[in-house]
């Protein structure tokens, strides 16, 4: 990690630092964040020759090595006091909690556009909304290209920033037109790392946020960030992660819940935690207490379905999706239980 002495590098800065790092087969990658920009350099990082014609630029400050399999997602990178803003929100300051519907049913438009009301309403500071569905049984609905249009028209009524799930390019070229707030990889994608690659390529130096799920595989701890460290080395550095249950080992819930791993993920990166209570758990009377116990362990946000009329929902929200009454009363508890568990004053 290459560290400039001003705020960012001149071009002419950049390509004499390129110039060198490209000698040694590295590449630079620029990283910009709030305050600086960084060069995070890709590569065998550890060459001496090359590590000390860089620190002999005189405009250079610093370069960091960092001995870990995730450079940029690593707690102590330089990336380490990141801030991700969404919708005017920063991440990590008090609750994050995305709440709306699984699918979006393209034919009834009208009960996305009164969910994404209802979750202004309870106190959600982002809505989601499936357009295309990862399905098990491919004769399944699979989602609709129109239902784009009816998420940027929530966000257009309710000035709720927006997020969706991508599958491949073809949907990523349609989200990032419709420029969306928070582009969500799904468990099937997690570890899918040319998707990731495009992503992080295709949303560089923008304020999109990227939402990464955990493969249900039970993957470590470690290959969750390391997937998420090829969204930030193709240049965007907004990345949440999240844990949403793993291949199920009990008899009740839909998944095996994870919420548990959000303190491991804390230890070792910076990025935000925002827990998937919904498929973890599967069944909307269970979701209020795993989304508080996923609080509890230190989740910077959630992730919830949520339906004003669940049973006229398509996808998982019929099962899964709370109403909008619950979720407001969830909101309540998880801002007592952030309090607590931040060691804040709980406020009356
Ligand atoms: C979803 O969020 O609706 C979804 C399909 O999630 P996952 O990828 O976690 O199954
Ligand atoms: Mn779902």
């Amino acid at each position: 990690m290459i560290i400039p002495k001003e705020s960012k590098l001149t071009k002419e800065q950049l390509k004499e630092v390129t110039d060198i790092a490209n000698e040694y087969s590295c590449k630079i990658q620029t990283i910009e964040g709030h305050h600086r920009t960084i060069y995070a350099l890709l590569g065998e990082e550890r060459e001496p020759i090359m590590i000390n014609r860089i620190l002999g630029l005189d405009y250079i400050d610093r370069f960091d090595a960092i001995d870990s399999p995730y450079k940029l997602m690593d707690i102590h990178s330089e990336l380490a006091n990141h801030k991700i803003v969404i919708g005017g929100h920063i991440v990590g300051e008090s609750p994050f909690i995305i709440g709306g519907q699984c699918t979006i049913d393209p034919d009834n438009p009208n009960y996305f556009i009164e969910t994404a009301h209802a979750m202004k309403e309870a106190g959600a500071k982002a809505l989601r909304g499936g357009v295309w569905k990862p399905r098990t049984m491919p004769y399944a609905f699979q989602g609709d290209d129109s239902s784009i249009k009816v998420l940027v028209e929530a966000r257009e009524q309710t000035g709720l920033p927006i997020d969706t799930e991508v599958m491949d390019e073809y949907q990523l070229d349609i989200a990032l037109e419709a420029e969306v707030d928070v582009l969500q990889i799904g468990t099937r994608n997690a570890l899918n790392y040319s998707l990731l690659k495009k992503i992080g390529e295709k949303t560089a130096n923008s304020n999109m946020a990227v939402l990464l799920k955990r493969t249900r595989a039970m993957g470590p701890v470690n290959e969750l960030i390391a997937a998420s460290e090829y969204i930030v080395a193709g240049g965007n550095p907004n990345v949440m992660l999240c844990p949403r249950g793993t291949i199920p080992q009990m008899e009740g819930y839909r998944n095996n819940p994870d919420e548990s791993i959000t303190p491991l993920l804390k230890e070792k990166t910076w990025a935000p935690v925002v827990v998937d209570p919904s498929h973890s758990v599967g069944r909307a009377k269970y979701v209020p207490g795993a989304a508080l116990a996923a609080i509890a362990y230190g989740a910077d946000g959630l992730i919830i379905e949520s339906h004003i009329d669940p049973k006229y929902g398509i996808g998982d929200d019929p099962k899964q999706a709370v109403t909008p009454e619950v979720l407001t009363q969830l909101i309540k508890d998880a801002t007592t239980i952030w309090n607590i568990a931040r060691g804040e004053k709980v406020m009356g």
